[in-house]
């Protein structure tokens, strides 16, 4: 009975795995964290692999008030110089449109959202 049953437990997580796959969820296949220097950075990052499946068709630009919402959550956002290098450089490449890839890379490396996280700023 329990040979029975170990198997349909397996094929049912098999089946939401492909089920995720199937509706193109975003996905992180890799994190690790750097606690010091790196070939990435000097100080301590995380690289996270991801993979944004159907949203991979979406950036910022498609993505109806998406940066409007955004900067409604994290008012100092546009203090941030991504891509342009000036403040608003960010703010300006939501505008244009961004993977959302970059969104999580450069939103959580704004200070307003490591403030809100509690993380060390
Ligand atoms: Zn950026």
């Amino acid at each position: 009975m329990s040979a029975q049953t170990a198997p349909a437990a397996e094929a049912s997580a098999a089946d939401r795995v492909a089920e995720n796959n199937r509706a193109g969820q975003m996905r992180a296949l890799e994190a690790r964290a750097f606690r010091g220097p790196s070939i990435y950075a000097y100080r301590r990052v995380i690289r996270m692999t991801l993979d944004l499946g159907e949203l991979e068709a979406y950036p910022t630009s498609k993505l109806g008030d998406f940066t409007d919402r955004l900067i409604e959550t994290i008012p100092t956002l546009d203090e941030h110089t991504c891509s342009y290098g000036v403040p608003g450089g960010f703010v300006q490449r939501l505008r244009e449109g961004t993977w959302l890839g970059h969104v999580l890379r450069c939103g959580w490396s704004s200070r307003s959202c490591r403030k809100i996280s509690g993380a060390p700023l």
